[in-house]
């Protein structure tokens, strides 16, 4: 979609076809990592120029680089619509935030999280001492998710409660009705950390009007590139619990008797830090924000409407969705095709096609075996194996449509069987 602002680096990038050729690269994995912002690339770029140590250095560049790092919390805040006095740490992703929440929960937490979270959600907070989880089935309508967290919650054992919940679901692109969620959550005395890996880049949100108190996300997936996420919430659980990390940059005093640390978000942030990533993250969410979003969402809204109404047009081939039309979608269509295997199918759309998507089970295996199940699928090695397409800022209505064309192609043909498989993957 064209977004003012918001070129992307890299688009039109052509790719070799196994007939021998090259065809215009359609990146329909937007859901896993998505091309960075030509705002971000340059912004990077200049920020190398002056590439120096930060907080602890005395010289010009240092002083630059420190303003700079420490001022790209701020941008993010905002992004996210968070409240004055909300920490924003530093990660290295969306996995990385999560743990370091899991690290920082009081004794006696219970944790309740549904079964259909992306692992990065669903695992942190298991084997914690003194940490209680909860794992819910995946809920068939918003109403039943609602009462399922409330059930949970209040037959909970005493002690604070954290209920962790995705804003957009990686596997189906559901939007999750997560201002209700956390409405039951408050009133029953439970904080609610939003997993926003997958909303963030497609819809604009606020952790004060969603209700919620911590977000997590990722800087790969939000136009800048690998390496750099954010932690954005509460202070308080993060200030009374040891540093996530120890060493240098977390400390305050060391001494032969004690050590003590600083507080948030140095005390989180031990080492010396991802100044470009912290950079680019923050250039991203200013970028965003600064956008046309409604427009954006629209404009991904009408793509993913044609990706799936293309491939539901498709003998053999079935679309997977927990909620139904009960919820809106961002743009990620996760489906199967009958008699296929599905790394073959995605094998043959990169190889033959020059389309980039996904397969396997993102991520996410209760809840793709969960979805398979339901569909009557063949789930492969225990495990259910789908293909999953996804849409952004680099996505186009060519690349849509070679998509839906080719995937049709391929269903026509029956199973394929001149792919041989190194290193675990199919291979023409
Ligand atoms: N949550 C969701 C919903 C995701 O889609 C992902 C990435 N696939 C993650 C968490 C984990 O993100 P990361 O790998 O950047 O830590």
């Amino acid at each position: 979609p064209h977004a003012p602002g918001l070129e992307i680096v890299g688009a039109h990038a052509q790719v070799p076809l196994a007939g021998g050729g090259f065809v215009e690269y359609a990146n329909l994995d937007h859901g896993a990592s998505a091309p960075a912002l030509r705002v971000v690339r340059d912004t990077v770029d200049a920020l190398l120029e002056r590439y120096a140590s930060v907080h602890r250095g005395a010289g010009w560049h240092s002083k630059v680089c420190t303003a700079l790092y420490e001022g790209a919390r701020r941008p993010i805040r905002d992004f996210v619509g968070g409240r004055s006095d909300d920490a924003v740490i530093f990660t290295k992703h969306t996995t990385d935030s999560f743990n370091l929440l899991a690290h920082c929960l009081p004794a006696r937490t219970t944790v309740v999280v549904f079964e259909t979270e992306h692992h990065a959600a669903l695992l942190p907070w298991e084997d914690r001492d003194g940490i209680n989880v909860v794992r819910l089935a995946a809920p068939a309508s918003p109403g039943e998710a609602v009462s399922a967290v409330d059930h949970a919650l209040r037959t909970r054992p005493a002690g604070p409660a954290l209920l962790v919940v995705t804003g957009a679901s990686n596997v189906t692109g559901e939007i999750w009705p997560v201002t209700a969620l956390a409405a039951v959550a408050r009133a029953r005395g439970a904080r609610v950390a939003l997993d926003a890996a997958q909303l963030a880049p497609h819809r604009p949100f606020s952790i004060r009007e969603l209700g919620v108190d911590y977000v997590a996300l990722s800087g790969h997936k939000l136009y800048a590139p690998y390496g750099s996420g954010a932690l954005i919430g509460r202070a308080d659980w993060l200030e009374l619990a040891p540093p996530y990390l120890v060493g240098g940059g977390a400390t305050a005093t060391v001494t032969d008797e004690e050590t003590t640390f600083k507080p948030v978000p140095d005390r989180h942030e031990a080492g010396s830090p991802n100044v470009p990533g912290a950079v680019a993250l923050a250039t991203a969410c200013h970028a965003l924000a600064a956008a046309d979003r409604e427009g954006l969402a629209a404009s991904e809204q009408a793509l993913t409407e044609r990706l799936r109404d293309g491939l539901l047009d498709i003998p053999g081939v079935t679309v997977h969705s927990l909620f139904g039309d009960q919820v809106q979608t961002i743009g990620v269509v996760t489906f199967t095709v009958a008699g296929q295997n599905s790394a073959v199918v995605a094998a043959a759309l990169s190889a033959e096609h020059g389309i980039g998507v996904r397969d396997g089970a993102f991520c996410a295996q209760p809840f793709v075996r969960r979805l398979l199940g339901a569909a009557g699928c063949d789930v492969q090695d225990g495990t259910g194996h789908a293909i999953r397409a996804s849409v952004g800022l680099g996505s186009t209505t060519e690349h849509v449509d070679r998509l839906v064309d080719a995937v049709e192609s391929i269903a026509s043909r029956g199973p394929r069987r001149r792919y041989v498989v190194v290193d675990g993957r199919p291979t023409p």
